[in-house]
């Protein structure tokens, strides 16, 4: 029982209470309405040059390409109009060591070799005939999806900002990451082009707006995977920054202002980097100091795929090093559990004891356990943590702190998606607010979505609204989305 109060005390400091998610909406409208202004600010709010929304009858292969954090997927879309699609694609993991190389090139010359063997593996003619009479076949439009922030200055074209997600490769900031695929493309002679950089929040909001029922086009696209983000369609002339970058990138704007409408790259990531409104526990802080860029990303530190696993590491290797051994985590040989007497034991090379230790899945698996015991736990203990023989009270415990984690990250997720809609005013314009999500987060976290409902309900300019906003997971969204933008950008370009 010492043990249990001890892990309910820990976990009254992850609670995120009503007032809390109020405070933050609040907070998060004021930065998103400061982005819209000048440049520099806490939320980006990045332009995106895509001005319009696709409406379902596109047709046409485009290839896509997403470089999301922890994988690398290739795939070609046919578009076949009338709302329908077929897709192909392949996935790689990014090697670790590329993560942080010394060279851009590294990385990007990786990259450009996996759609190689994609277009060998699923586009042999078209790739061969290039090859062997060049200048015959059509090049392939292809979008680009890097979801890092990147200071977009066109719809091809975009410099990098900063890394995040674990990336850091010194050199690349700065640069143009259009160029720097287009180059590695180029040696490898590959018939693509690349026609439109693509952030997986826009690419997810597109194919979201494509595919939605009914003819409500879709607000808001947002990212719960590695990292979090968000991308949604707000008035042009709220943008106010937009004339002095139309400035700055010669006067004329280089995109379709007839529409009256942008879409914005929030780069939510970033939130109240300053720790005005989020909540902050220890493990938190220490997170924060041992990562790859302390003080920059704190509302992603709080909720994404990358981070999860991590904090609930750090919170359980607190619980287990307790000093008294009658309340400490993995000690506790005194309860019976089936009738066995067993002595719990953590392995010297357990995952528990190393930084990234234990994956966002581990929340999953436990947070969905309802069997007797939790011996679905107990188990994964086992296999994930080399934890032998953890008893029921451990269990317990560990679910009580994966819940507390779980839960406030998607309360922290209904602050960021209840700013969006109650700044853009869209519950007053719309009969229903349409909102498409994708990640590995918010598709595996068991609740994940009932949870920012449930928060929702206790926000002021929400509330009883809560059921006008429909939340749609856009699976393979970044695929199609990135087609879809490539298709828009090239016909753009024609028509220029
Ligand atoms: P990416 O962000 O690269 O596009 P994903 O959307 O698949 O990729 O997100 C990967 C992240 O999601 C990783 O941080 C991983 O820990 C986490 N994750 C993977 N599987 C699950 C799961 N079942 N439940 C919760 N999180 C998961
Ligand atoms: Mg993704």
């Amino acid at each position: 029982m010492a043990l249990e109060a001890e892990a309910k005390h820990m976990v009254a400091q992850f609670e995120y209470t009503a007032e809390d998610v109020n405070k933050g909406v609040k907070e998060f409208i004021r930065e998103m309405e400061e982005g819209l202004e000048k440049q520099g600010t806490s939320i980006s709010q990045i332009p995106t040059y895509v001005t319009s929304v696709p409406n379902g009858t596109e047709k046409g292969v485009y290839l896509a390409v997403d470089l999301g954090g922890t994988n690398f997927r290739v795939c070609s879309i046919t578009l076949h109009g009338n709302q329908s699609f077929s897709l192909q694609q392949t996935k790689v993991a990014v090697p670790r060591a590329l993560m942080e190389a010394k060279t851009a090139h590294e990385l990007f010359s990786f990259l450009a070799k996996q759609i190689e063997s994609f277009l060998k593996a699923h586009h042999m003619d078209h790739f061969e005939t290039h090859k062997n009479k060049p200048g015959e076949v059509e090049f392939f439009d292809l979008g680009f999806t890097f979801s890092f922030p990147v200071n977009q200055v066109g719809i091809n074209k975009g410099r990098l900002m900063r890394w995040t997600k674990g990336f850091n490769i010194e050199e690349a900031i700065g640069q143009d990451v259009c160029g720097l695929l287009q180059k590695e493309i180029d040696a490898l002679n590959l018939p693509v082009r690349v026609a439109a950089l693509v952030n997986d929040t826009v690419g997810t909001l597109m194919a979201r707006s494509y595919t939605s029922p009914g003819k409500t086009s879709t607000l808001i696209g947002a990212i719960f995977g590695t990292g979090t983000n968000g991308a949604y369609v707000e008035k042009l002339e709220r943008v106010k920054k937009m004339k002095a970058i139309d400035e700055a990138e010669g006067g004329v704007p280089n995109y379709d202002s007839s529409t009256g409408l942008m879409v914005i790259n929030t780069e939510w990531g970033s939130f109240d980097n300053a720790l005005s409104v989020l909540p902050n526990t220890q493990y938190d802080i220490d997170l924060d100091r041992e990562s790859v860029n302390p003080g920059i990303q704190m509302f992603e530190k709080r909720v994404s795929g990358m981070f999860l696993g991590e904090i609930l590491r750090r919170a359980l290797l607190s619980l287990y090093k307790h000093p008294d051994a009658g309340v400490a985590l993995f000690k506790d040989t005194s309860s019976l559990d089936n009738d066995i007497r067993s002595t719990t034991t953590v392995a010297d090379d357990s995952p528990l004891f190393k930084t990234w230790g234990i994956d966002t899945s581990f929340l999953s698996i436990v947070e969905e356990d309802h069997s007797d015991h939790l011996r679905i736990t107990k188990q994964t203990l086992e296999k994930d943590l080399k934890v032998e023989a953890a008893s029921t009270e451990d269990c317990v415990a560990v679910k009580m702190l994966v819940h507390a984690i779980g839960k406030r990250a998607a309360r922290l997720s209904a602050v960021a998606l209840a700013g969006v809609i109650i700044s853009t005013n869209k519950l007053q314009e719309d009969e229903i607010v349409d909102v498409g999500v994708d990640g590995s987060l918010v598709e595996y976290y068991p609740g994940f979505e009932e949870y920012i409902r449930e928060a929702f309900r206790e926000i002021e300019g929400i509330g009883e609204d809560e059921k006008r906003i429909r939340i749609g997971l856009a699976k393979d969204g970044s695929g199609l989305g990135a087609a879809l933008i490539a298709l828009v950008a090239h016909n753009a370009d024609q028509s220029m």
